[in-house]
């Protein structure tokens, strides 16, 4: 469910038209609806709940200030995985005790930079990292508490490139392999174990491989505390997917998620961490676009956006599928006819969706894409020397620029022309 209804014939953002903040942001824009966003982290504390748990929302997802502050005023976690990102959350307002370091390849600064600043937890994803982390917590004099990041080799049967938990990904040790890390992370000084990690992948629509990742992780648990290490928290990852179409099969609800955790892991009197991105942010914003032309081609016609690849590149990246609808309302029954969305980016790959039923639409015309919340502005690029677009936050009938569209003097004064040429 989102707060994005069409409303006297208008597509508004909860109390807000679309085409106000269009009129006053100019497009291409995205707008994040703060009730959407509430609604999505309270249904993970509910699911979870009799647990102790922290919900630790994945900043990468989407990592707008405004929007940490947010989530973080409600009680949420953070779940970063950089220095910046790390810095986005402190900026948030969130005290590092509910700030998670995940990521593959923190750096000694970036470990450093949290240490000072307070933390929670680091997910620690290799021997060699663990080797750093104790050396850089050490010379600081304090102990850094730590899960390791342990790989389960599920298939999460999600699109190749966002599937992390089998054997061949980088993530992650092997699980086979924990006795033997837990051993050396109890030696190492300046670490205190504190729990298990687990991430499989991203926009899983089955609760399937979660469970199976699960039992194993709860197997692992009795393993480890029969080894004399502490497992106090379960961090289980994110990952759960969003409906991108109104159409297909819904994915597992976050009520039908935390039944199965409780089920899996309750009995293990565990602290339960989840780093859910996309199921709160990704149904919580939309891509508004106005339509630069309409083009008749060869056996096809091409509807061409002001918004391209470089402001969301999911469809160019994992062929993603986006809704995009009109954002004046159609009347019922009003033709429609098949068009290729694409944007002005000279790439083939610039193209939103083919042969996609779409209203007679015209010049000027505004659309939005659904689903753009997660891994849509946070993507973004400036290929093409365009400028980065707007992030607007919507609550109730305000809204606000939460990210202004920088000007092409900031953008060209920050290349530099060397003396010597
Ligand atoms: C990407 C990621 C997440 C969030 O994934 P979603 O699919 O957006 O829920 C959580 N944890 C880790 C370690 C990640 O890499």
């Amino acid at each position: 469910m989102d707060h994005f209804l069409y409303r006297d014939g208008a597509l508004h953002a909860e109390d807000v038209a679309i085409p106000e903040i269009a009129a006053a942001v100019g497009t291409p824009f995205y707008v994040y609806s703060a009730a959407t966003l509430t609604r999505h982290y309270r249904l993970f504390t509910e699911a979870l709940t009799p647990l102790p748990h922290l919900v630790c929302f994945a900043i990468k997802s989407l990592s707008n200030v405004a929007v940490l502050k947010l989530l973080g005023d409600l009680g949420a976690g953070m779940d970063v995985v950089s220095g910046g990102e790390y810095r986005r959350a402190k900026a948030a307002g969130v005290p590092g005790s509910r700030i998670v370091f995940s990521g593959v390849g923190k750096t000694r600064e970036e470990m450093r930079l949290a240490l000072e600043g307070g933390i929670r937890q680091f997910n620690v994803e290799s021997e060699p990292e663990m080797r750093a982390l104790s050396e850089v917590a050490t010379a600081l004099g304090v102990v850094a508490p730590i899960a390791v990041r342990v790989n389960p080799d599920v298939d999460a049967r999600t699109h190749a490139k966002i599937a992390t938990g089998k054997s061949e990904n980088k993530f992650g040790i092997p699980i086979a392999r924990a006795s033997e890390v837990y051993a050396e992370a109890a030696r190492l000084p300046g670490l205190r174990v504190v729990g298990i990690d687990v991430h499989i992948g991203s926009q899983l629509t089955e609760l399937a491989p979660f469970e199976a990742a699960y039992t194993k992780v709860a197997e692992l648990t009795q393993r480890l505390r029969g080894e004399g290490h502490v497992i106090e928290r379960l961090d289980l990852g994110g990952g759960l997917g969003i409906p991108y179409t109104r159409s297909n099969e819904a994915p597992p609800l976050p009520s039908d998620y935390g039944a199965m955790v409780k089920r899996v892991l309750g009995g293990l009197g565990c602290e339960i961490e989840i780093e859910p991105g996309r199921l709160i942010s990704g149904n919580s914003g939309l891509l508004v676009a106005s339509v630069i032309y309409v083009k008749q081609g060869e056996g096809r016609d091409f509807l061409i956006l002001d918004a391209a690849m470089n402001d969301l590149v999911r469809p160019a990246m994992y062929e993603a599928h986006h809704d995009i609808i009109p954002v004046t309302e159609p009347p019922p029954a009003s033709p429609t006819q098949p068009f290729d969305v694409v944007g002005p980016v000279c790439e083939t790959g610039d193209t939103f969706a083919r042969g996609r039923e779409m209203p007679l639409l015209a010049e000027g015309d505004l659309v939005a894409f659904r689903s753009a919340g997660a891994y849509g502005a946070v993507m973004a690029s400036e290929y093409n020397s365009r400028p980065l677009i707007p992030e607007v936050l919507v609550k109730g009938d305000h809204f606000a620029v939460i990210r202004a569209r920088p000007s092409f003097d900031e953008i060209l004064n920050r290349d530099t022309i060397p003396s010597w040429l």
